[in-house]
């Protein structure tokens, strides 16, 4: 589907929405002749014959003779992202003016690009391997440090060179078995079985631990995420704040629930997760507010951690803990915020009656003055590194083919190992033996890219969006 790259593609490039500037991207033979037709400045030299790749100020035509100042970025194949051809109009975030300009190329001959068209031409033409490919793909849909980290893991290739290692080791023990076969009459032994077997099982192994600690890509996309929840006004909007170092103002929405649950990163000392700020839990007659409490407890089913915050100087704490009153099976950390509004003694005796429960450590803070917030970090870290484990920090991360291909490979090397458990003197089974080795050697060749079906390649260009 991508393979068609003699003709010349248009998308909006830059993300949905009003951003900084909008971009609009054209790639392939006619791009340059199809931006002249939009563009125009003080330059008597044809778009055309200008050389090489570079930036021009100008007007761009959007409708009739309506036109928006704009920069013409030119980057001529092959030295391009692309590696044809490649025009990129940067203006105004307008999406009205931007839909138009793609408008006006299209009139003009080009096609609209398919999701990750420009992504798969630069495969295509050799500009980039499969896992860039992929990484570019994870850079776009990264949405913390954490992620961005691990795409740019996958672009550095770890996996791929550690898969050239284990190939090479692999195809020399081959080669030692395929001697033993061809060389079975004569008195000479390539490996001996107990060598074959040990080399078998320690490549076994490394590929087991990979498979072990990496994370899938599902578990690279989806961070774990915390639930601030607990009475109105104790803090929780603050504390969410003061814990991601975000304002409010700029915390995404969760899709679908725009009105009541907002969501910021928060990074944590040995891994990256996402808080979520839900709807007060006290009780109202507004159904309004009662329907955004019920979108909060519907989520605290789903989270992996719940945070309740009450306000220890005015809330009684059996009222306070009525929220964490449904089992729902999650870990807990209790924040007993605004402690600074309350006295040393106080304080201690409200935190012990909130200890004494037992739903999970309390932390004494404060929004306010900051007390306590490296404490709740570390208690909220300590609860969650249970299930998720600090694996993302020191694993390489595998894509979903990578995944697939290092499990393959290890189920091979699991039944080669197998022939050789009883093994005397001699390697008896060595064509069993050779045909697995052969079999780990081909799925680990997808990790370099060097097998590429069709459906590999539409799947992977298939999680783009359009314009990459
Ligand atoms: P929410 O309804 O739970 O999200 O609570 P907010 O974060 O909106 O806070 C309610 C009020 O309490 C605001 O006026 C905050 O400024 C104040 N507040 C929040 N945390 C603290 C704290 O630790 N100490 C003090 N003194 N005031 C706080």
């Amino acid at each position: 589907m991508f393979d068609i790259l003699d003709d010349t593609i248009v998308a909006v490039s830059s993300p949905p929405g009003h951003g900084p500037r909008g971009i609009v991207r054209l790639s392939g033979p006619d791009a340059i002749a199809i931006a002249a037709a939009l563009f125009d400045d003080e330059n008597p030299t044809p778009l055309a014959e200008r050389r090489g790749s570079r930036r021009f100020h100008g007007e761009l035509r959007i409708e009739g003779d309506a036109s928006i100042p704009g920069e013409l970025y030119l980057f001529r194949g092959p030295r391009s992202y692309t590696r044809q051809d490649l025009v990129e109009f940067h203006t105004i975030s307008s999406p009205p003016a931007l839909g138009m300009l793609v408008e006006r190329a299209i009139e003009s001959g080009a096609r609209t690009a398919e999701p990750g068209e420009f992504t798969a031409r630069a495969f295509f033409s050799g500009a980039m391997n499969l896992n860039e490919a992929e990484s570019v793909a994870a850079l776009i849909r990264a949405r913390s440090d954490a992620q961005l980290r691990g795409a740019h893991r996958l672009q550095t290739q770890a996996p791929t060179q550690q898969a050239q290692r284990w190939m090479r080791q692999l195809a020399e023990l081959l080669a030692l078995v395929e001697a033993d076969i061809d060389f079975a009459e004569e008195p000479i032994e390539f490996i001996t079985p107990a060598d074959l077997r040990g080399r078998l099982m320690a490549l076994r192994d490394e590929l087991h631990t990979l498979i072990r600690d990496a994370d899938s890509r599902e578990r690279f996309e989806i961070l774990p995420t915390v639930l601030l929840i607990g009475p109105g006004n104790a803090g929780k909007s603050s504390l969410m704040n003061v814990l991601s170092g975000t304002e409010r103002a700029i915390c995404s929405a969760v899709e679908g629930t725009t009105r009541d649950i907002l969501t910021a990163p928060l990074s944590l000392p040995g891994m990256d997760c996402l808080l979520a700020d839900g709807a007060g839990l006290t009780h109202t007659d507004d159904e309004l507010i009662q329907l955004a409490q019920a979108r909060t407890r519907e989520t605290a089913a789903r989270v992996d951690l719940l945070c309740l915050v009450t306000d220890i100087s005015s809330v009684p704490e059996d009222q306070a803990l009525e929220a964490l009153r449904h089992d729902r099976g999650q870990p807990v950390v209790i924040a007993g915020n605004k402690v600074d509004l309350v006295d040393r003694s106080t304080g201690a005796v409200r935190l012990a009656r909130l200890r004494a429960e037992d739903f999970g450590p309390v932390v004494a803070t404060s929004a306010l003055t900051g007390e306590g917030i490296t404490d709740l970090k570390s208690a909220i870290q300590a609860q969650l590194a249970d299930k998720w484990g600090g694996a993302e920090q020191h694993t390489v991360l595998l894509g979903a083919r990578q995944h697939g291909a290092v499990s393959s490979a290890l189920a091979a090397l699991e039944r080669a190992a197998m022939e050789t458990r009883d093994l005397g003197a001699t390697i008896d089974r060595a064509d069993v033996i050779a045909f697995e080795l052969r079999e780990a050697l081909d799925v680990l060749g997808i990790i370099c890219g060097q097998v590429t079906t069709e459906d590999l390649l539409g799947q992977i260009f298939a999680d783009f969006c359009v314009g990459k």
